[in-house]
């Protein structure tokens, strides 16, 4: 009988994970921004790589599969139709699904613009694979979109089942929460999380993946319409925000400058 799904983290660079789908047989990756690591797993477990799965165009996401495809040459690449990727073979895009049958997985794809102009998620079997959207108490730099864009991509992340399973581009929970602290000093939820958070860290372990319900709690982008984060934002402002998605661009451009 087939082992059920595990997903498993490969650490790249710094602080990247390259989170690998697998069974016992086959496996997929989600933005794989170096091969080394990947191709050292698949080897060691013997597993059959079946499908790469990009969020974005950013090299430390896609930087590694010319080199896995090398390996795998048979291997299907998908990614955002519309950003510059020249290994993909299968462009996608909001509404799509990418159907892995070795996995026994669909996954349907998110459009969530802001990081990146075509910036995706991948959505299936209560996980979510957000590349650099959505973060473990925090959300990434708005590179190529608006602020009011990355805002409604977080609002249509925050709107899947709590209990989600987020697994997110990097590891910046703890500086994320560090930033939180800020924004909301008085969230208890917050001070627990750093406990559990930097206790998993000083083990070595990754604080991911998050879910839906924990960020709802703790993250302060999610958190735009809590009087207290208001509060905070039209502080750092000087003067009144004014809607969900000013509080949330203000956050944005503090984030950058602290
Ligand atoms: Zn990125």
């Amino acid at each position: 009988m087939a082992e059920a799904l595990q997903v498993v983290p490969l650490r790249a660079f710094k602080d990247n994970y390259v989170w690998t789908l697998r069974d016992d047989r086959a496996a997929a990756v989600v933005d794989p921004g170096e091969a080394p690591p990947v191709l050292e797993y698949l080897a060691s477990e013997r597993l059959r790589l079946v499908a790469i799965l990009a969020t974005h165009h950013h090299q430390d996401h896609v930087g590694g599969v010319a080199e896995l495809l090398a390996a795998h040459p048979s291997c299907p690449v998908y990614g955002p139709r519309g950003e510059p990727i020249a290994t993909l073979t299968r462009p996608v895009g909001g509404g799509d699904t990418v159907t892995l049958p070795e996995l026994g997985l669909e996954l349907a794809v998110l459009d969530i613009p802001g990081h990146t102009r075509a910036h995706i998620a991948y959505y299936g079997a209560k996980m979510l694979f957000c590349g650099d959207t959505l973060f473990a108490c925090g959300c990434g730099r708005v590179f190529e979109g608006t602020p009011a864009q990355l805002h409604a991509s977080l609002e249509k992340l925050v709107a899947l089942p709590d209990d989600t399973l987020v697994y997110c581009g990097h590891e910046y929970t703890l500086a994320n929460i560090g930033f939180a602290k800020a924004v909301e000093p008085g969230n208890a939820r917050l001070l627990e999380r750093e406990r559990d958070d930097a206790r998993l860290r000083e083990r070595g372990l990754p604080t991911l993946p998050s879910t839906i319900a924990r960020e709802k709690a703790t993250n302060p982008f999610l958190r735009v319409r809590e009087p207290a984060v208001v509060s905070s934002a039209d502080k750092y402002l000087g003067r009144r925000a004014g809607d969900p998605a000013a509080v949330f661009a203000a956050l944005r451009q503090w984030k950058n400058d602290f």
